[in-house]
């Protein structure tokens, strides 16, 4: 076993700080990556706080993960050493039911292997990317286009792919209008990648306060959901509506806006449920979804649409002590738009 540098979480409510956590020795399908960069996804904190459920402590997360391959087991043909790789969400699934077989690991129907807080297969509790060091099999591991700077990409893992694969599934594209609720992490990557596909993209925002921003990520309108006239200038508008808060919502205001056969669908995860009306969804055949991450494969197809179209994450650079102090950021939605740890600073 490998002991490395990382960030844990002591508890639910303890402030993170440095420990140092193992990793398994490199196995034949297995890739040892230096990791240069973690981004700090609203998820982590969801987890490390157990709002999403308890967690063993402590806890080192983090699943939007980029670096170099360090090490390659015997048997790995996919990835060599030197080369820019990244890690998202999951680290392992079964590869043997139905949906892994069709590319969709992420809905493996005996649960895929989370990058933290699963349970590995050799029984312990898989620890995530605030580290110097992580052990990955091959087929878990993306390789990152040299043309994205190292910082930027690692958003992609996460925030990237959550947002490609339901602009994708649901065929975001030319002559397609696509609105996007919330302008944070997830919901930069909605517009720009939206932009990208050639939809038609309006930003749908608390306050008018980060219009210049979303019209230069690739909005062509920007509105305020304050303000009731937005409910009514957009009714049945929209294609596509893509939901990235993790904040209780008004649902019935919001499924007023797509337009005949349109659909909702959330990527955003808030802790409680919300109601909302059946009816809301008769008047248009309207949909109301979710999403969850994307495929490896589809994870590739990302990082790549991503290096041809020169687009990555807007990010904000921190050191590993100012973790603490960028989760409350994040919850104010005070960060432009992604915190990513440069993981040279941890130990
Ligand atoms: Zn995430
Ligand atoms: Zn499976």
């Amino acid at each position: 076993m490998l002991t490395v540098n990382a960030i844990a979480a002591p508890s639910a409510t303890g402030p993170l700080g440095p420990v140092t956590i193992t990793r398994r020795d490199v196995g034949p399908k297995d890739v040892l990556i230096q990791i240069r960069y973690a981004g700090i996804c609203h998820s982590d904190i969801h987890t490390v706080r157990g709002e999403w459920g308890p967690v063993a402590y402590p806890l080192t997360v983090g699943h939007e993960i980029v670096g170099e391959v360090a090490e390659v087991g015997a048997e790995v043909s996919k990835h060599a050493v030197g080369d820019r790789v990244g890690v998202g969400c999951m680290v392992n699934s079964c590869r043997e039911c139905e949906n892994c077989q069709a590319g969709e690991e992420q809905y493996c129907l005996n649960g895929n292997i989370g990058t933290y807080a699963s349970v590995d297969r050799d029984g312990t509790i898989t620890q995530g990317g605030y580290s110097t060091h992580v052990v990955v099999d091959e087929d878990f591991v993306l390789k990152v286009p040299e043309s994205i700077p190292y910082e930027a990409a690692a958003p992609l893992l996460c925030a990237g792919i959550t947002t490609y694969s339901p602009l994708r599934h649901w065929k975001a594209g030319e002559g397609t209008r696509v609105a996007v609720v919330g302008l944070g992490g997830l919901g930069h990557m909605a517009v720009k990648l939206a932009h990208a596909m050639g939809a038609e993209v309006t930003v749908l925002s608390q306050s008018l306060r980060k219009k210049d921003d979303g019209l230069r990520l690739g909005a062509d309108h920007y509105y305020a959901t304050s303000d009731p006239a937005t409910f009514t200038d957009l009714a049945r508008r929209f294609d596509l509506i893509i939901n990235t808060v993790s904040a209780p919502l008004d649902l019935d205001a919001y499924l007023g806006l797509p337009r005949l056969n349109g659909t909702m669908v959330n990527v955003g995860a808030p802790p409680e449920a919300l109601p909302i009306h059946v009816f809301s969804l008769f008047g248009q055949r309207t949909s109301f979804a979710g999403s969850g991450i994307g495929g490896i494969r589809e994870t590739q197809e990302m990082l790549d649409f991503c290096a041809e179209h020169g687009i990555a994450s807007d990010v904000e650079l921190i050191s590993a002590d100012k973790i603490n102090e960028a989760y409350e950021r994040v919850l104010a939605s005070d960060v432009r738009y992604r915190f990513v740890i440069d993981v040279s600073t941890i130990g």
